[in-house]
């Protein structure tokens, strides 16, 4: 059985003091999840993230990394540092970061390698424009981002990490996959992984991204091959993601 996880990914959104009012709103709502969950605060807020969420069952990642551990990369963050600070999760291949800042998958392999050698847990998103879905490739794509963002790990390696499934299209749309397609395409990325990776297939999470929200979250969370969700906008709101993270109350309300 693997355990659910949402993910809050707070994108460009709220400096200290607004993460404080969030993280104030949110807790509370937080005590006890069947589901592992996680925030994404921007780089300068995970401080403040850390220290407000020490004995919470609430987890903090990044969104970003750099692949080297030290050294003259003006304006990058070591993995290294954020796993000093306690951070444990990092967001890795964002859409936004592929498509704005030309992150390849070669560099997203790099990166992956190096939050996992500092004992991050990467959570390595993949996922296809509206055109290439419409050209029938997502599978294609799926596939190979998945194979080139985990080329050279060990099964024991991938078995730990989170991949997000997060069809372009779909993010910050308000436009969903219908949760049978979004299952069919995370069943395509864990047949990708068990061909190269066998049994990691098992253990690794996959969730879904785009525009997951409380009033979707149940139905998406209901497939057998969806593992959680990595959430953007609705992340910001504490009523939002609180009602995500407890998906399975919604469902049986
Ligand atoms: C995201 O950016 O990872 C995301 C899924 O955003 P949204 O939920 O806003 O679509």
């Amino acid at each position: 059985m693997r355990k659910p996880i949402i993910a809050g990914n707070w994108k460009m959104n709220h400096a200290p003091a607004q993460a404080a009012t969030l993280l104030a709103q949110l807790i509370p709502l937080l005590h006890e999840t069947a589901c592992d969950v996680v925030v994404c605060p921007p780089f300068v807020s995970l401080s403040e993230t850390l220290s407000l969420t020490r004995g919470t069952p609430i987890a903090v990642g990044a969104q970003n990394c750099h692949i080297e551990k030290s050294g003259a990369f003006t304006g990058e963050v070591a993995p290294d540092f954020l796993a000093e600070m306690g951070v444990r999760y990092v967001i890795l291949g964002h859409s936004e970061r592929r498509e704005y800042f030309g992150e390849t998958d070669a560099f997203i392999n790099r990166k992956v390698r190096a939050a996992l050698s500092c004992g991050l847990i990467p959570i390595v998103c993949v996922g296809e424009t509206l055109a290439q879905r419409e050209d029938g490739v997502t599978a294609e794509l799926v596939s190979y981002q998945t194979r080139a963002a985990l080329a050279g790990l060990s099964p024991a390696q991938v078995g730990s990490l989170v991949i997000a499934y997060e069809p372009i299209w779909a993010i910050g749309t308000g436009m969903t996959a219908t949760a049978a397609d979004a299952n069919t395409v995370i069943g395509i990325i864990r047949g990708q992984v068990r061909k190269t990776w066998g049994d990691a297939a098992d253990m690794i999470r996959i969730q879904y991204g785009g525009s997951m929200k409380p009033g979707n979250a149940a139905e998406l969370m209901a497939q057998p091959e969806i593992d959680g969700g990595l959430v953007g906008g609705a992340s910001l709101n504490a009523d939002d993601f609180a009602a995500i993270v407890h998906y399975q109350a919604e469902r049986n309300a």
